[in-house]
């Protein structure tokens, strides 16, 4: 490999992965997402934050064009989101999403719901598929639920199957959103030292959520977010600690 290769692949390790450039998005009436700039490094937890209603689950699911955006600009690995087709299918796979609801193919056993896609959209082949998902599915703590269907596993295990299925794509980016909501208090625990995990082993991540706890943690960053605008962004220890923003400290007063 030739010193120029190797440059170019650290200048692309540390890089800039997900970038938001002005970006505005209406519902009707409603200006729901005003001139957001983001970028997101490789590598790099950002964990998004606001009252509901603020536009973050929009933010997200214009991520991987869930929702188009009116003006403005989103790139993921320097390439602009695809409008449909194959290109679209495979962004959906670069960048992994996790809802609140989990969103498991409910007529699928666990095993087939983390090897369809690899199958359809990353074309490999079934036995390796298979392999890859038996191993992604011990390492989120849920191999002996392979053969079974979504219904017959608590809403724990159900989220972090919706991981691993996530997982299997090989995805540049995962984006979590409020994964923890729809739990019983005693499984959120479970998702989040998957979660943990993950961005300990250097995911790039951005996560929705109400757990302070995973923001002081597990983040690099915290943005938060007000009727559609980003309206502060600081590390977790000086946000959790500072906050500038009379909006953000009242908010924190509520939820802390
Ligand atoms: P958050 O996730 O921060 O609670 P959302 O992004 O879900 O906020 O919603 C932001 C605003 O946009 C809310 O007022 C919500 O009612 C509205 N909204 C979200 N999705 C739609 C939609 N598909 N059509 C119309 N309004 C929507
Ligand atoms: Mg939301």
């Amino acid at each position: 490999m030739t010193e120029v290769s190797v440059a170019k692949e650290e200048v692309a390790a540390t890089g800039e992965l997900v970038v938001l450039k002005n970006v505005n998005k209406h519902f009707g009436a409603l200006h729901v997402l005003q001139d957001i700039d983001l970028t997101i490094t490789r590598g790099e937890v950002v964990v998004v934050i606001g009252p509901s209603g603020s536009g973050k689950s929009t933010l997200c699911r214009t991520i991987n064009r869930l929702e188009t955006i009116d003006s403005g600009s989103i790139t993921i690995d320097g390439n602009p989101l695809p409008a449909e087709g194959r290109q679209l299918a495979k962004l959906r796979a670069d960048v992994g999403m996790v809802f609140q609801s989990f969103n498991l193919f409910a007529h699928k056993t666990v095993l087939e719901n983390v090897t369809l896609g690899q199958v359809k959209v990353r074309k490999v082949d079934a036995r390796q598929a298979e392999e890859k998902a038996r191993a992604l599915l011990d390492r989120v703590g849920v191999g002996a639920q392979a053969d079974k269907y979504p219904a017959q596993l608590s809403g724990g295990q159900q989220q972090r199957v919706a991981i691993a299925r996530a997982l299997a794509m090989g995805p540049k980016v995962m984006l979590f959103d409020e994964p923890t909501s729809a739990l019983d208090p005693e499984m959120i625990n479970e998702v989040l030292e998957v979660m943990q995990q993950l961005a300990r082993d250097g995911m790039t991540m951005i996560v929705v959520t109400h757990e302070m706890g995973f923001a002081r943690s597990a983040a690099n960053r915290v943005v938060f977010m007000a009727d559609g605008r980003i309206v502060e962004e600081a590390a977790p220890e000086q946000f959790f600690s500072n906050p500038r923003s009379d909006r953000a400290k009242d908010f924190l007063s509520k939820i802390l």
